[in-house]
């Protein structure tokens, strides 16, 4: 079974950025300054959200094609996997992802991308995002 988290209903969205808060917090840190997805306006709060986080592309992914060691794996199925131990921070996923879903880590210097849990989901009262079987 392979899952991804979807954006199901962007225009619910408000804002408040819980998924963020709610991401960092497996880390058991506070803010989201270990986020894997990314709530930003589209110009005034009048005008809504988008809410960035890994499409899991099918294989190859851009981010895995351009890892020069590696260390991006594509998941079985969708999606990717980072090997922490092979990778040299050169940054050549952040620049390949079509999306800029391959957030950046500044304490390991390493990307930090979407593990597909679910946790985020739980956090948002709004139904804006789920994760789902592809
Ligand atoms: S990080 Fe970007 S390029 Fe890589 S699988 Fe996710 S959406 Fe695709
Ligand atoms: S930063 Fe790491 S994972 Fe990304 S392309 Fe470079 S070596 Fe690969």
């Amino acid at each position: 079974m392979v899952r991804r988290l979807s954006v199901v209903d962007p225009e619910r969205c408000v804002g408040c950025q819980m998924c963020m808060f709610a991401c960092t917090r497996r880390f058991s840190l506070g803010g989201f300054g270990r986020s894997t997805i990314l709530v930003k306006s589209v110009g005034g709060v009048e005008r809504g959200f988008v809410v960035v986080v890994c499409r899991a592309c099918d294989e190859p992914a851009p981010c895995v094609r351009v890892c020069p060691t590696d260390a991006l794996v594509s998941r079985e199925g969708k999606g990717v996997k980072l090997v922490r131990d092979k990778c040299i921070g050169c940054g050549k996923c952040v620049e390949a992802c079509p999306i800029g879903a391959v957030f950046w880590d500044e304490e390991s210097g390493k990307p930090a991308i979407c593990v597909y849990c679910g946790y985020c989901a739980d956090y948002c009262e709004y139904g804006v995002i789920k994760l789902e079987e592809v």
